[in-house]
């Protein structure tokens, strides 16, 4: 089971019927498709998922506002048809355009001939991000690889890296809970102290990611021990873009052998339908 995956939906190299494909050949049973700010694959791997066998769990990777800057959230069990979602998702979406357009423009007030034809080549309509924009760099010779671009403009603190307009976590948490799907807070590493996490709870959180490429065993099993004092379900995934680029945190599909029971966990936990609380 792999509950991270990402397709060309965002920043993802594959298409999302290719993830899927990717997974039943690595022997998975379930994945959870988490593209950033967007629900636009799900349709196409949950097709995909029932010619295969191959469970596909809606879900998507929000960015959220955190004392060191952003924050990843994952949505678990999301319907692609809730108009309230969706708005949310749109005004994300639209923001990231936003950005992606103000890199362009401080690449270019630097001398660096970018042009935002060439990140949209990339990106292809998918939600925008600064991936499309470093590979868009690389393809056009203004950086070494994806790393370099990062390094040299794109990471935080570089000078063509611009901040997303970001939502509080509880913003997130309710927009999810309100289509009855279930939080877990991505890749902390060393961020998830208890008093943070215990925070988060109290906000809403559901679970947090333990296993994820960029987690070391000490990483990991702190994590799970705060989750279990703290009482919150946990989650793990491979954070798979598809075709690795040098420099990269993203594993390969699968790799971080998540137990089906903890997707059990999460699916029991889920909120109670509106209606029914009702009746
Ligand atoms: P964005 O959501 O546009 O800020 O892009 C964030 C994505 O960029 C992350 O999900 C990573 O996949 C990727 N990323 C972040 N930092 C680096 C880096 N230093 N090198 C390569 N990819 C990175
Ligand atoms: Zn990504
Ligand atoms: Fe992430
Ligand atoms: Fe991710």
């Amino acid at each position: 089971m792999d509950l991270h995956v990402h397709s060309t939906a965002s920043d993802g190299s594959l298409p999302p019927a290719i993830v899927v494909e990717r997974a039943v050949a690595a022997g998975l049973q379930s994945i959870a498709l988490t593209d950033h700010d967007t629900l636009a694959g799900v349709p196409a791997a949950e097709e995909a998922g029932r010619r295969h066998g191959l469970r596909v769990i809606g879900g998507c990777e929000f960015s959220s506002a955190a004392p060191w800057g952003e924050m990843h959230v994952l949505g678990y069990f999301l319907p692609s048809a809730s108009p309230v979602l969706e708005a949310f998702l749109e005004r994300c979406r639209a923001d990231r355009v936003r950005r992606a357009r103000e890199m362009v423009t401080r690449l270019q007030a630097m001398g660096v001939a970018l042009d935002y034809d060439h990140v949209l080549a990339q990106s292809k309509g998918g939600a925008v991000g600064r991936p499309h924009v470093a590979r868009a760099l690389v393809l056009e010779q203004l950086a070494q690889d994806v790393s370099d671009a990062f390094d040299r403009f794109l990471g935080r603190g570089r000078p063509a890296f611009v901040e997303k307009v970001l939502p509080q976590f509880r913003e997130v948490a309710e927009v999810v809970h309100g289509v009855r799907g279930m939080l877990s807070v991505a890749h902390l590493k060393e961020r998830g102290t208890r008093s943070f996490l215990e925070r988060l709870k109290y906000e809403g959180l559901d679970a947090v990611e333990t296993r994820h490429p960029s987690h070391d065993p000490d990483v990991r099993a702190r994590l799970a021990g705060v989750a279990t004092r703290i009482g919150l379900l946990t989650t793990g995934g491979s954070d798979w873009h598809g075709d690795p680029e040098p420099g990269s945190t993203h594993g390969t599909i699968g790799s971080q052998q998540v137990p089906a029971e903890w997707l059990d966990r999460l699916e029991a936990a889920r909120p109670t339908a509106p209606e029914a609380v009702r009746s």
